[in-house]
């Protein structure tokens, strides 16, 4: 169990000439035994904040604590790698193909030079519980990618590490297996309440597994927050997009008596709150439907004509564009909307979000 904390992080990386800041400013308290997320989009900065934190990389000025002790600062590890009882598992998993599965989780025993007695005590008590004892034998090449990942998982727990790292653990295993993947990671850390931290940039990994999740965008902390309030409450037009789909219409916002108000399709809307001028307001697909009998909650906002149905996972995914304009929406249906039909369309005012237009 292990409280994790990062004080005013930099990172920079000179490329040649080019400097690339990688990590700007960032303060996170992670607490003993959370599942903590972090969700950004690719070259956010999420490998290295995770790489800053297990000793692979120094911050280039700021600190690194684990509970209390510092392990580094400004350019130096104080407390190093291998010191820091870290278990890692990164996107590709890297898992050594000319060694056997025991030799592959056996690896970090050796180094820390165990007995081959205790390695093997371990490995099987290991492998059990990750339901892979079976294939310790074979190489990585002969078992499947869930198995495999298994492996990978292993190794990072065969040392009983204080932190485990997960680093796009499941970007590589399809869908079905991802599920239970998920489950797999849900129940490891739940055995020990291990201090897990979890890369991702798929938001169904932050919302299975994280208590907490940070949004990282060009190397800023953009937001801190329990999964749900982030896709509730996104502060950036960007995060709303990464935590999930969003339909957005850029709005004025008029302010000529007491409530702000704007026009969607004809419809005046209250935004209680908000400055005059350009936004842009983004509605959830599930906050806005084809209205008919069951209503309730809904504000009528006027007609739109159906574009486009498609179908997935149990869903139709109806796209729609109001009747005056080409502004186009998407909505998901239980039942099939013929292209060309007009229907009336309601959302869910108290769930609109606001964003300005920078
Ligand atoms: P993410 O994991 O969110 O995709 P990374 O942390 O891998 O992002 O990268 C963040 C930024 O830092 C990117 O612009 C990347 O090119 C740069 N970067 C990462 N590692 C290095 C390195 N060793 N040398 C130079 N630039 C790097
Ligand atoms: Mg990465």
């Amino acid at each position: 169990i292990m409280e994790i904390r990062l004080e005013n992080v930099n990172k920079t990386f000179k490329n040649g000439k080019r400097v690339v800041e990688a990590l700007k400013n960032i303060n996170i308290k992670i607490n003993d035994g959370e599942f903590f997320g972090v969700l950004g989009p690719s070259g956010a900065g999420k490998t290295t904040l995770m790489r800053v934190i297990a000793g692979l990389e120094t911050p280039t000025t700021g600190s690194v604590y684990f509970d209390n002790n510092v392990v580094a600062r400004d350019n130096k590890n104080i407390v190093d790698v291998e010191d820091r009882n870290i278990g890692m598992v990164f996107q590709t998993w890297g898992l050594y193909p000319h060694l056997s599965v025991y030799d592959n989780i056996a690896f970090p025993l050796r180094v820390k030079r165990w007995s081959e007695d205790e390695i093997k005590k371990r490995i099987y008590e290991i492998t059990d519980i990750l339901n892979i004892r079976n294939t310790i034998n074979l190489k990585p090449g002969q078992i499947s990618g869930g198995q495999q990942q298994r492996v990978a998982l292993c190794r990072a727990l065969v040392k009983n590490p204080t932190i485990l790292i997960l680093d796009e653990p499941f970007s590589n295993l399809d869908a079905v297996i991802k599920d239970s993947a998920r489950e797999l990671a849900r129940e490891i850390h739940n055995r020990d309440t291990i201090t897990t931290l979890i890369v991702s940039h798929d938001p169904a990994d932050i919302f299975s597994l994280a208590d907490r999740a940070a949004v990282i965008n060009h190397g800023v902390m953009e937001q801190l927050a329990e999964p749900l309030e982030i896709y509730d409450n996104p502060k950036s037009l960007d995060i709303s997009k990464l935590i999930g789909d969003i339909n957005t219409f850029e709005v004025e916002i008029e302010n000529d008596n007491d409530t702000p108000f704007f026009d969607l399709n004809g419809t005046k809307i209250e935004a209680p709150g908000y400055p005059a001028g350009r936004a842009i307001i983004g509605i959830r697909p599930e906050d806005i439907k084809i209205l008919d009998n069951d209503d309730k909650g809904y504000k009528n906002i006027g007609e739109a004509t159906v574009r486009v149905s498609s179908y997935a996972s149990g869903q139709f995914k109806i796209t729609l564009s109001f009747v005056n304009s080409d502004i186009q929406f998407s909505i998901n249906s239980e039942i099939p909307y013929k292209t060309g039909k007009n229907v009336p369309i309601g959302i869910r005012e108290n769930k609109i979000k606001f964003f300005d237009i920078n």
